[in-house]
């Protein structure tokens, strides 16, 4: 599995190439081999930075990252790997695996082409026909976030068609083989010098020859149906956190393999702990006599319980308490948490007793004149 690119380089989700350029020189100084022989860490650390660099320098990976997330360059399930690939070798070396194929599937579909038809690609029939992946986004709140939640997602899409398990045949049986492509779904024409690919007209590019269609789907093979899932969403995810649930896409025709379900997560900001990476921080007024002399403060944490924290006498406005391990959960090591930042502001107080005021004069070691002032 990939690191995050950007994490890696320590840039913005939104950096400019010139400071991806930067950033990138800079670590590479910094952990190259030899400059630091012998240092497994450091040499690790110079591969990682060389395949964040890899990705982000390159336009194409790096809208693909940005998309996809690691399910573009980790190997994913193969489902139809590289199959129906329309750009041929193009990307071979990138990466390979179902994630890749999503990507150029997406693409596709930017242009207005949908697996079917007349785009010219090689693979069989039955990878053109893997079922469409579909895209939500999920709102959550940071506490969903803290603890995990689940989601109900509403929607509607192809599914297999129960009365012919898919196959779109009357008996419900697979569809015979297409005897004229073979099952490919294209044929070949000559036009001039160029033998050209086109849809098979037979089988309308299905690869499959149906003679008697199911009467609930038409022969299609799937159905149009309300669904319902459930998303467990784990404990700890980042906003921008993209879930893939494999096989939970639309269905794919003749039994090839439904597509993928991916989630967004957007996690709203909270208004009163700010998130940084899987540590919190909030702001706590804390009266100035208690800053002075030191004391405990009580601090709610994200997950609701009251805490009892020690102020040191003559902490500053500004300064930062840190609480072990009540931050966020890190969603990559189960059983492990960030840390609670406790950022110290002050209340000062509006009302004083007579008896309060002569003590703070005191403190001050002046005692206000008529004379003082603008008057
Ligand atoms: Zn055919
Ligand atoms: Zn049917």
């Amino acid at each position: 599995m990939n690191k995050n690119p950007y994490e890696v380089l320590g840039v913005a989700r939104d950096a400019s190439d010139a400071d991806i350029k930067k950033a990138y020189h800079k670590l590479v100084m910094k952990y190259h081999p030899d400059k630091n022989p012998g240092d497994k860490t450091a040499e690790e650390k110079f591969k990682e930075v060389n395949n964040a660099f890899d990705i982000l320098k390159d336009p194409q990976k790096r809208a693909a990252y940005d998309r996809f997330g690691d399910a573009a360059f980790a190997g994913g399930n193969g489902a139809s790997a590289g199959a129906g690939n329309p750009f041929g070798g193009g990307f071979s070396g990138f990466a390979g695996g179902a994630g890749m194929d999503d990507i150029l599937r997406e693409a596709m579909r930017g242009f207005g082409f949908d697996g079917f038809g007349g785009f010219g690609g090689r693979g069989s029939a039955a990878a053109q026909q893997r079922g469409r992946d579909l895209l939500d986004t999920v709102t959550i709140s940071l506490r969903d976030a803290y603890f995990g939640t689940t989601h109900t997602i509403k929607f509607s899409s192809n599914v297999a068609c129960d009365k012919c398990n898919g196959n779109g045949t009357d008996d419900g049986k697979p569809a015979p083989v297409c005897p004229r492509c073979g099952g490919s779904g294209y044929v070949q024409a000559r036009q001039g010098f160029f033998a050209v690919e086109t849809p098979c007209p037979e089988c309308n590019g299905t690869g499959h020859k149906i003679s008697k269609k199911c009467s609930k789907c038409d022969g299609a093979g799937v159905i149009h149906k309300q669904r319902t899932i459930d998303v467990k969403i784990p404990a700890g995810v980042q906003d921008g956190a993209r879930l893939r649930l494999a096989g939970q896409g639309e269905a794919g025709m003749f039994g090839a393999p439904a597509g993928d379900f991916y989630i967004d997560i957007h996690v709203k900001p909270d208004d009163k702990f700010e998130r940084i990476g899987n540590d919190l921080v909030v702001r706590v007024d804390v009266p100035f006599t208690t800053l002075a002399l030191g004391g405990e403060i009580d601090v709610r944490t994200i997950d609701d319980t009251e805490l009892s924290v020690k102020v040191p006498a003559g902490t500053q406005i500004g300064a930062r308490l840190r609480v072990r391990g009540k931050g966020m959960p890190n969603p990559q090591r189960s059983g492990s948490f960030g840390d609670l930042y406790i950022e110290i502001a002050m209340t000062v107080p509006t009302k004083l007793s007579e008896k309060q005021k002569k003590a703070l004069e005191e403190f001050a070691g002046t005692k206000p004149s008529k004379k003082s002032g603008w008057f």
